[in-house]
C-alpha cells in the first residue's frame, strides 16, 4: 500500500502547553482515517500541521517519502496535493462560487481559463452545485458553502483531503448534504483524513479511526475495534457521551 502521509513522533507546543506529544501515524492512498476525540485534544493542530499551517517542534512529516519541512517541496505545489475543508469553510467572499473554485487552478496549476471552468464546473455538479455556480458565496447557507469548499478543494486534484469538523457550524438539516458527498468521494476512493464529531458517520466511513487524548493517539483501530471493542478507559468513556 502506497503512503501518501507520513508522520514521524510530532511535537507541537503552545507556550506551556504540548498540545502534541510524540505522534505517529499514517494516511495510505484510497484511505479514509477519522480522528475523534474531546475538544483540545490536538485535532486541528495535528490537521494543521499537516497542512502547514502550522510549524512543529520536532518530528518529520513525510509526504510521499519527502519531508515536508525540508523545503523541497514548494508550499503551493505541496498544499495543492493536500487539500484542507474547514469547520468555517474560508471561501473567498468577493467571489462567485465559480470563481472561488477556479482562481487556485489558475494559480498555483496554470490552467488555462477555459479548463479551469470546464474542471470546477465537474466538481460542482458532484456535490449538487452546478445551478450556483454564478452565485455570489456570500449568499449561499453554510451547507452549501461547505459543499463549494469541497468542490474547490478537489479542483487542485488532490492526492488527500484533510477535513476540520466541516459539519460543526451548520444547521443540523444541513448536515447530512455534506456528509453523504463525502460519503461518496471515500467510495470513490479518495484519501481523506477527517476531525468529527459525527461518530456515526465515521463508524461508516473509515478506513480507520484514530483517537486523540491530551496531545497524544491513544487508541487507533478498525471502527469495529474503537467502536464496539474500545480497548482504553479513557476512549470508553469518550464514546459513552454519543452512544
Ligand atoms: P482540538 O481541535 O482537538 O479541539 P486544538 O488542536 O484546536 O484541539 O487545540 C489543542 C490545544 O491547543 C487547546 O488547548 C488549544 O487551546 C491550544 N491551541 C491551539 N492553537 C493554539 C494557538 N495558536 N495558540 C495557543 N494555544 C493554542
Ligand atoms: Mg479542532
Amino acid at each position: 500500500m502506497e503512503t501518501v502521509i507520513q508522520v514521524q513522533h510530532l511535537k507541537k507546543h503552545f507556550g506551556d502547553l504540548q498540545v502534541l506529544n510524540d505522534i505517529d501515524f499514517e494516511i495510505n492512498k484510497g484511505e479514509v482515517v477519522t480522528i475523534i476525540g474531546s475538544s483540545g485534544s490536538g485535532k486541528s493542530t495535528l490537521l494543521r500541521c499537516i497542512n502547514l499551517l502550522e510549524i512543529p517542534d520536532g518530528g518529520n512529516i513525510l509526504y510521499k517519502g519527502t519531508d515536508i519541512l525540508s523545503g523541497k517541496l514548494p508550499l503551493t505545489t505541496y498544499r495543492s496535493k493536500v487539500g484542507m475543508v474547514f469547520q468555517s469553510f474560508n471561501l473567498f467572499a468577493n467571489k462567485t462560487v465559480l470563481e472561488n473554485c477556479m482562481i487556485g487552478q489558475i494559480k498555483v496549476l496554470k490552467r488555462s481559463k477555459e479548463e479551469a471552468q470546464k474542471i470546477a464546473m465537474q466538481h460542482l455538479e458532484e456535490v449538487g452545485m452546478q445551478n450556483f455556480a454564478d452565485a455570489s458565496s456570500t449568499r449561499l447557507s453554510g451547507g452549501q458553502k461547505q459543499r463549494v469548499a469541497i468542490a474547490r478543494a478537489l479542483c487542485m486534484d488532490p492526492e488527500v483531503l484533510l477535513f476540520d469538523e466541516p459539519t460543526s457550524a451548520l444547521d443540523p438539516e444541513m448536515v447530512g448534504d455534506v456528509l453523504e458527498v463525502m460519503q461518496t468521494l471515500a467510495k470513490e476512493g479518495l484519501t481523506m483524513a477527517i476531525v468529527t464529531h459525527e461518530m456515526q458517520f465515521a463508524k461508516d466511513v473509515s478506513d480507520r479511526v484514530i483517537f486523540m487524548d491530551k496531545g497524544v493517539i491513544a487508541e487507533e483501530g478498525t471502527p469495529q475495534q474503537i467502536f464496539e471493542k474500545p480497548q482504553h478507559q479513557r476512549t470508553k468513556q469518550f464514546l459513552s457521551r454519543y452512544f
